[in-house]
């Protein structure tokens, strides 16, 4: 592995930022909650795709960069150590995006891309349910063919962005006969469509993020099928493998302690400077988390397809996230629970914000424990238990 940036991947981070420096002041700065400032998050997506840097992974032919995957983890760091309100772009950037570009049709391309790069449709992504998280495979919302179109029941739950989507990735069992991986179907949802309800779940930080959502008798027209019927499972594994290096996650600590130390520095809260060896060690758990986000993505680049050590990154980042916070918000003392509309308080109120957000992060895109399973199974050779 190349340890560094090259001098490109350098003079790309300064230009980065420059361009952050511009526009932070329309957008603002987001501490994990963007979904409840959707215009920050709006406004930041459509200047992203006016600068040509919406989709920098992409072919140049669908409005991409053609970026390497070492310039799209720059691209990622320097977002989250500046806390751009990227929220919007993780769905049709990272998931769906890619997807139809793989899977779809050249109608469902001329559809559905230019809307995405244009960063005027937002997506939502409804695979989870009650009773399939990690077992995603045993989803229970039904699809059947009826003429040209399915017609959906079920629910889904922790929708991130349902309520402000225009569309959903959507995944449905169209045959209820098959081994459960091989009667699932993977459809494009206008979230508009009749019979869809949708129910607000507020998270730990009183943030309205991700909702329940009910589908009684919704139609889906047959072109929107993504894929071939009843092979969405492995449409599906595609998507989820589009994954990031977890780079991003790593940086936003990176920031979180940066603030701290200058706070230390300038005497503002005499906690942080009594942390100071614990903050040394997290400032040195932040460059391992670093490397481990630049190894996934060296990997990447050499045509390689990271898989234990995606995890590895994954359950790093964010287990160091949730660490940061607890030691910051211990070393804050009392005022450290102060929040963003308070004037006192330390860090502008990131830290209990950052502290309840990061409790999700161990169980979004996939638990801690199943991260440590692939890492003892696929990355050490042990059994499965
Ligand atoms: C902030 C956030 C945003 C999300 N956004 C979306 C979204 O937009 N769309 C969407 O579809 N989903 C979304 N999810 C759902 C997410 O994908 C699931 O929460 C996750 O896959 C875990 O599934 P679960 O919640 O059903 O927990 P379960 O799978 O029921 O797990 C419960 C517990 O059992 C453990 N466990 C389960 N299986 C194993 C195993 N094999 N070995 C060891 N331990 C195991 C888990 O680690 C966990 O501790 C989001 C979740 C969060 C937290």
């Amino acid at each position: 592995m190349e340890f560094g940036l090259t001098r490109e991947q350098q003079a790309l981070r300064a230009e980065i930022d420059a361009w952050l420096d511009e526009v932070s002041p329309l957008v603002g700065e987001s501490l994990g909650t963007e979904i409840a400032d959707f215009d920050a998050a709006q406004t930041f997506t459509r200047l992203l795709a006016k600068k040509g840097w919406l989709a920098p992974s992409w072919p140049r032919q669908y409005g991409g960069m053609e970026a390497t995957p070492m310039e799209q983890a720059v691209f990622a760091e320097r977002y989250a150590y500046r806390r751009a309100p990227t929220g919007l772009t993780i769905v049709p950037i990272g998931l769906a995006g890619p997807t139809i570009i793989h899977f779809g049709t050249g109608e469902q391309k001329r559809r559905f891309l230019p809307g995405i790069t244009s960063g005027e449709t937002v997506w939502c992504q409804g695979f989870s349910e009650p009773g399939a998280g990690s077992d995603l495979a045993s989803l229970q919302t039904r699809a059947v063919r009826d003429g040209d179109s399915y017609v959906v029941n079920g629910q889904k739950i922790w929708t991130s962005f349902g309520h402000l989507a225009d569309w959903c990735v959507l995944l449905a069992r169209t045959d209820v006969e098959a081994p459960k991986h091989r009667g699932i179907s993977y459809f494009l949802l206008d979230m508009k469509s009749p019979g869809i309800t949708i129910r607000p779940l507020l998270n730990l930080a009183g943030a309205h993020g991700f909702n329940e959502v009910f589908f009684d008798n919704v139609r889906i027209p047959s072109e929107n099928l993504l894929g071939e019927e009843n092979r969405g499972w492995y449409v599906a594994t595609a998507t989820l493998d589009f994954e990031r290096s977890s780079i991003g996650g790593t940086a936003a600590t990176r920031r979180t302690l940066d603030d701290a130390i200058a706070a230390a520095r300038a005497g503002a809260f005499p906690g942080f400077r009594q942390a100071r060896t614990r903050l040394a060690d997290l400032i040195i758990a932040c460059e391992v988390g670093q490397w481990l986000g630049y190894r996934v993505a060296w990997l990447q680049g050499t045509g390689a397809i990271p898989n234990y050590e995606a995890s590895v990154g994954k359950l790093f980042a964010t287990e160091l996230a949730q660490r940061a916070a607890n030691t910051l918000l211990d070393a804050a003392g009392m005022g450290g629970q102060l929040r963003t509309s308070d004037g006192r308080a330390p860090l502008n109120g990131a830290l209990p914000e950052e502290y309840m957000h990061l409790v999700s992060m161990t169980i979004a895109g996939g638990t801690s424990e199943i991260q440590r399973g692939i890492i003892a199974t696929r990355g050490l050779g042990l059994p499965r238990g």
